[in-house]
């Protein structure tokens, strides 16, 4: 094993034999692994890497172009336009106009930043959402919408739950842990009708729909208006963009409150220097995701059909209406963490889920929402398919998947 150090940015390609993949970074260690050692991931749902074509673009912003935007003088200025232009291209790839984004410091804050709609009203949300938007939604004492068995939301429960004082829905459009992509057009009619009757009864609170699109970018064809959605939250880090960096899609009537005060960048609602490279690099991750939208899809659709194909003696957890990268499978009666360790020692990365609540041990909330049993959650395993998986891998990984169950049932067994 050979082992690399560099100091300050730096680009490093991996060439094993499965993976290539660019890395970036600051400081860091990089254990480069020997040919003979296989490393297949499959949690693309978690993190994506940076693409080469995304670094590259975004690496003259933090040297040769490092003005703040907000300078007088007329690189600075340079700078403030390329930077308005590369919103103007994330904007676009949503069907709206720079103006009518908030770039943020990721999906989190986005979420965060569309709940201040919210004001003295009430909230509705989706119970499989992401805890950046369930743990939001508590502090506006929220309430949630069921879902059914096969994770779509109950549309019968949304309707009855939109009392008069509620003002924000929020319902992601592809779910992290499943990937079960929500019906919004369909919602949004329902709160269409809604607004519609409220207006002839003379009820004045306003009604938005809100919806996280971090995990849909790379497999959906997103646009604001034929969602219907009022707010909408997008993640460069989940299509090969830099991590820490996403927006918010805000429709001209919604009125938000800022999540910083200071220099009063963002339309004031998130002051703060501009993340000039990461927002350059989100441009080009987005414009490179729509480019590649139906590429993927079938890259994906074939490479599900594999697993699915190979692996033996799961159950499929999202059997429908799901992104085509996402395939959970669930073995019931072995435990899935067991799994993940396993198929670790070959090289292979999965999860059991989203990886915050599984780093600390949590059962999952959107598989208990599925109706699961302990025992079937606990045996659920995510593998989230992605840029760097290719059919080979997909074989090898099949078949280490095969041997850790039955290395494990066979422990079991005694
Ligand atoms: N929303 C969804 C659906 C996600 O999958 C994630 C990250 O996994 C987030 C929000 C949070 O994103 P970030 O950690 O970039 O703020």
């Amino acid at each position: 094993m050979t082992i690399w150090i560099q100091a300050s940015l730096l680009t490093l390609q991996a060439n094993t034999k499965h993976l290539n993949v660019t890395l970036n970074g600051g400081v860091f260690i990089f254990a480069k692994l020997c040919y003979n050692i296989i490393m297949i991931y499959l949690d693309h749902a978690a993190a994506t890497p940076v693409s080469s074509k995304v670094l590259k673009t975004m690496e003259p912003y933090f040297t040769d172009q490092f003005f703040n935007p907000s300078a007088a003088y007329l690189p600075a200025k340079k700078v403030a336009a390329e930077y308005e232009a590369a919103k103007g291209e994330i904007a676009h790839a949503i069907g709206a106009k720079a103006t009518d984004l908030v770039i943020t410091a990721g999906a989190t804050e986005a979420n965060n930043l569309a709940f201040s709609a919210v004001g003295d009203g009430k909230v509705l949300y989706l119970e499989t959402e992401h805890d950046s938007v369930r743990k939001v939604a508590e502090q506006y004492d929220g309430k949630s919408i069921r879902v059914l068995s096969n994770g779509l939301i109950d549309m019968d429960d949304l309707k009855a739950k939109i009392s008069d004082d509620v003002v924000l829905i929020s319902v992601a459009l592809a779910n992290n842990e499943i990937g079960v992509i929500q019906p919004l057009s369909e919602i949004a009619g329902v709160i269409r009708d809604v607004k519609f009757d409220r207006l002839k009864r003379g009820v004045k609170t306003p009604l938005y729909l809100h919806s996280d699109a971090s995990q849909a970018l790379n497999l959906l064809d997103i646009s604001v208006a034929r969602l219907g959605v009022d707010l909408l939250t997008l993640n460069a880090a989940k299509v090969y963009g830099p991590k820490g960096v996403g927006a918010l899609y805000v429709s001209h009537d919604v009125k938000l409150s800022p999540v910083s005060y200071g220099g009063g960048q963002e339309k004031g609602l998130r002051a703060g220097t501009e993340n000039v490279p990461g927002v350059i690099g989100f441009a080009k991750a987005i414009s490179e995701a729509k480019e590649h939208l139906n590429g993927n899809r079938k890259k994906y659709a074939n490479l599900r059909k594999i697993l699915l194909s190979e692996i033996k003696d799961y159950e499929l957890v999202n059997k429908k209406h799901a992104l085509d990268n996402f395939v959970v499978l669930c073995f019931d009666g072995i435990d899935a963490e067991r799994l993940i360790y396993l198929l670790e020692d070959k090289g292979v990365y999965v999860s059991t889920g989203a990886a915050c609540a599984a780093s600390k041990g949590l059962k999952s909330h959107v598989l208990t929402a599925l109706g699961l049993s302990d025992s079937q959650i606990t045996g659920s395993l995510r593998l989230t398919l992605g840029e760097t998986n290719d059919e080979e891998q997909i074989h090898e990984a099949a078949k280490l998947i095969n041997e850790a169950v039955a290395s494990e049932k066979a422990r079991i067994n005694g």
